[in-house]
């Protein structure tokens, strides 16, 4: 059977019907991009950057632009989304979290640090402009909740240009992306759509704050429900209002690793999946067996259903013995 997988890393991640769908890994370490391609993976769709971070004192700007180019040099021609610095929540940064937080997922995290130590996402915009050698480098912006927020952090992205570009450097033009991993970001996301040029929702985070459901609490992960109609509704309206405006949409939570939710997922649309390495071989065989027809369909009678356990018996019945 793991030959059998082997045999997928050729094959284009295409249904049946020729729909193509993107698929990416997810990585934290910059070294595991040797070895992304090997598992079908045709670029990264997410680079948790804070992993960097967790060391003592804060990597520098070489330090960084060294670790990045690293990546995206292995990964070229494919494209490489890094995420900026999502500290916080569960992911302590010493020497720059906030401790003792009653609330950590909802405290001060992610772009609200960066935003409020300028200093800290400077010099991981510098070092991310000037590792872009090759063109390759997409830029995601992680916990946006606001128009507010992306456009400070745009203007950071464009401060950073600026400085480099007075210091003599000539850089390539990269594409900005928001994460989608907040309701209040699913509320303006047409507004959101006007100003970036990819989303990747953050279904982990996402699917957390829709249900308020703790992710890491082990009393309620049955409440930790991908498919409840909400959260289904939610990255519905996210690929709709993204393709009115003409940019894609990738997933890049944990739900990508799940069959039912892939073919869920590309029913609504959704354009690209990110995910750990060894998940994307198993992802292509499912994509390859389905109808993106079909599957549409189910995704639209599926967001007609009132809760998650009638999705579940839907799915299950109509694909266990596909998939
Ligand atoms: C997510 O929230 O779904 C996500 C991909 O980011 P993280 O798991 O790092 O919060
Ligand atoms: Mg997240």
């Amino acid at each position: 059977q793991r030959r059998e997988l082997f045999t997928m890393r050729q094959l284009e991640p295409m249904t049946r019907d020729g729909k193509y769908i993107v698929l990416h890994a997810n990585i934290e370490i910059p070294t595991e991009a040797d070895k992304v391609t090997d598992f079908g993976a045709t670029g990264i769709g997410l680079y948790r950057s804070e992993f960097l971070f967790f060391r003592k004192g804060t990597p520098t700007e070489k330090e960084q632009e060294s670790a990045y180019r690293h990546i995206l040099e292995k990964m070229d021609p494919y494209p490489v989304v890094i995420r900026t610095l999502d500290a916080g929540g569960d992911k302590l940064v010493s020497g720059v979290s906030a401790v003792n937080e009653s609330n950590p997922f909802m405290g001060w995290r992610s772009i609200r640090v960066c935003l409020d130590r300028e200093d800290i996402f400077i010099t991981q915009l510098r070092a991310l402009l000037l590792a872009n050698t090759k063109g390759n480098l997409r830029i995601l912006l992680p916990m946006i909740s606001s128009m507010t927020e992306l456009r400070r952090a745009k203007a950071c992205i464009a401060k950073a240009r600026k400085q480099l570009e007075d210091e003599g450097h000539k850089l390539p033009v990269v594409k900005i992306g928001s994460m989608i991993e907040v309701p209040a970001a699913v509320m303006i996301v047409d507004k959101l759509a006007k100003e970036v040029d990819f989303f990747s929702l953050g279904t982990n985070d996402l699917i957390q704050f829709t249900l308020a459901v703790d992710r890491t609490n082990e009393l309620i992960t049955d409440m930790f429900q991908p498919h409840h109609p909400a959260v289904l509704s939610m990255i519905y309206q996210t690929v709709v209002a993204a393709h009115r405006e003409g940019i894609p949409v990738a997933v890049c939570g944990e739900m990508c690793t799940d069959p039912m939710s892939v073919l869920l997922l590309v029913g609504l649309g959704v354009d690209e999946l990110s995910m750990t390495p060894w998940s994307v071989m198993t992802t292509k065989k499912i994509i390859r067996s389905i109808n993106f027809e079909d599957v549409r369909d189910a995704a639209l009678t599926v967001l007609q259903m009132d809760d998650a356990e009638s999705v579940n018996e839907f799915l299950h019945k109509k694909y266990a013995q596909t998939i």
